[in-house]
């Protein structure tokens, strides 16, 4: 089962994807993990990869597509796995469907976790994260026994600059000129399928089950 995970920045994807890979035991595999990984291991993908980093510039798409299917080509992708991160953009997406085409494979679902803009914007204004141990908070749904004071250290909770709604908004705007058309990309290879991510997420797990099988 080769999945891609699709959904703007605080949608839930990375979590859901997660899920997916523990109950249909394929690999979780995200960009980061991969360029991480190369590096560490000091791979010739990696070092080509770092170079470009060390720089401060973005990966190239063939660069990061080569390093995803060195990824896939492992033995514990064999039955299949879950991409989140990646495509993020339509060349990239171009590159992996004619790098899969190359190995007679193509991808089986592209899952489309969809929230609102102001639901994410809300959800993330509502995080808290302690400036003593980095635990993490949300006045909503994980609330800390004392307001702004942190459980573990009793450090003070804060909202980080990542979570600040103009923050936010700023991500979502990059997500909506540069992924959103991911979705159309998916829909015409007619893999797209998609859930509601305003519900719990034990609630959009079980949508994504019914649609994946049991
Ligand atoms: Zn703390």
């Amino acid at each position: 089962m080769k999945i891609i995970m699709l959904g703007a920045p605080g949608a839930g994807k990375g979590t859901q994807a997660k899920q997916i890979a523990a109950k249909y035991e394929i690999p979780h595999i995200s960009t980061g993990d991969i360029f991480r990984a190369n590096i560490k291991e000091g791979t010739e993908l990696g070092k080509k990869a770092k170079a470009f980093m060390d720089k401060g510039e973005l990966v190239p798409d063939e660069l990061t597509c080569d390093l995803v299917v060195d990824r896939i080509s492992k033995p514990d992708a064999a039955k299949g796995y879950v991409l989140d991160g990646f495509p993020r953009t339509i060349p990239q997406a171009e590159a992996l469907t004619k790098a899969l085409e190359a190995r007679g494979e193509k991808i089986d679902y592209a899952i489309n976790v969809e929230v609102p803009d102001e639901n994410i914007v809300h959800r993330m204004g509502g995080r808290r994260a302690c400036i003593g141990c980095g635990a993490t908070y949300h006045v909503e749904f994980n609330a800390p026994k004392v307001e702004d004071v942190c459980d573990t250290c009793g450090g003070e909770l804060v909202l980080r600059d990542d979570d600040k709604p103009e923050t936010v908004q700023k991500r979502l705007s990059v997500y909506h000129a540069q992924t959103q058309p991911l979705i159309d990309y998916y829909k015409k290879a007619n893999v797209l399928v998609e859930v509601d991510g305003t519900q719990d997420i034990n609630v959009v797990f079980q949508d994504i089950v019914k649609i994946l099988g049991a």
